[in-house]
């Protein structure tokens, strides 16, 4: 089965939510599988309409030698380093290589797949 990672969460509505959620007798995993079906069948709407979708992305990487970096990548350049095959990232710093690991590589590939926003 796949796996997904939640990233940058909102320390403070993590807590909420998760309290929310015990407090109603749910596990994480219950809840949001019981959410993904009511949402995905229509029978919940949200309270706010969908944020704008980036069209650039920005990934921190972290090399083996402890360098902090960020690499700036469009969906064209993140396609193209997909199908190279690449499995590491050179650090802009010292050049060493940085392991991406098979979840980043799909989640990468999920936003490649993602439709760009209406240009307005
Ligand atoms: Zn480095």
């Amino acid at each position: 089965m796949a796996q997904y990672i939640l990233r940058d969460l909102d320390d403070t509505l993590w807590t909420r939510f998760r309290r929310r959620a015990g407090l109603d007798g749910w596990h994480l995993q219950g809840i949001f599988r019981q959410f993904m079906e009511d949402y995905a069948a229509g029978r919940i709407t949200l309270s706010a309409g969908a944020p704008p979708r980036p069209t650039m992305g920005t990934w921190y990487l972290t090399c083996p030698n402890g360098d902090q970096t960020t690499r700036g990548f469009t969906k064209a350049s993140a396609k193209a380093w997909l199908e190279s095959g690449e499995t590491t990232m050179p650090c802009e710093k010292c050049g060493a290589a940085v392991p991406i690991s098979p979840a980043d590589r799909a989640t990468l590939e999920s936003w490649t797949t993602t439709p760009d926003p209406p240009t307005r």
